[in-house]
């Protein structure tokens, strides 16, 4: 079973990986985007750990909803929103449990994952988070590393799409030949989830 311990050491580690990947991520954003993902999600994964540590939620849901409401708060942008209602959605779909089974997690993140495509608008193919989160979602039944797997495959199966949601879509054709920061930051949080788990 994963406890509130195991969500705020996936939260502790994703902050860390994208500390440790921000000026990967800005660069990722620069010819397609407007070089500033690294630095978004830097400085709300900074708050979200801040308010986990003052606000020390108890239960695996409410941590997700209070890094969600950080997200979105703090990140602006495209990508604040969505991970921001990932995050939030996953959380209220596990509601008050002091512990969740992983089949539970992985119903929870489908829950969160539709829901960022209802906001958005993006489908799988668009070029976005969405490429690497639904397949990990997929592979999540199997394992954390099964999941990491499958977001790492999906963020690098970006690179030769063409954008049809967010900034990169502006360009167009252009668009194509570069891997998509977004999805490269959701394969970070995914295998924050394997980190957790060791
Ligand atoms: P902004 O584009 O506002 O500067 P970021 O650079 O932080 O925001 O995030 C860009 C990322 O957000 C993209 O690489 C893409 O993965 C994701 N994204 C943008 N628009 C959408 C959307 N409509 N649906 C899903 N993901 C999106
Ligand atoms: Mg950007
Ligand atoms: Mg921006």
């Amino acid at each position: 079973m994963l406890d509130a311990d195991f969500f705020r050491r996936w939260m502790t580690a994703t902050a860390a990986s994208v500390d440790r990947e921000a000026e990967r991520l800005t660069a990722l954003d620069s010819p397609i985007g407007d070089a500033d993902h690294g630095s978004n999600l830097q400085r709300g994964f900074t708050a979200v750990i801040a308010a986990l540590e003052k606000e020390a939620p108890d239960t695996p849901g409410a941590i997700l909803v209070l890094a969600g409401r950080q997200l979105i708060s703090t990140v602006g942008g495209a990508s604040g929103p969505l991970y921001g209602t990932l995050l939030r959605r996953t959380g209220k779909a596990l509601g008050d449990a002091a512990e969740v089974g992983e089949e539970q997690l992985a119903e929870a993140l489908r829950a969160g994952v539709d829901a960022v495509m209802q906001l958005g608008g993006a489908t799988p193919g668009d070029k976005t988070m969405i490429d690497a989160l639904v397949p990990a979602v997929d592979a999540l039944g199997d394992s954390f590393g099964a999941a990491r797997a499958a977001a790492e495959q999906g963020a690098l199966a970006t690179t030769p799409l063409q954008a049809r949601k967010g900034r990169a879509s502006y360009l167009g054709e252009r668009s194509i030949g570069h891997q998509d920061p977004g999805a490269t930051s959701s394969a970070l949080l995914i295998a924050g989830l394997v980190e957790a788990a060791d």
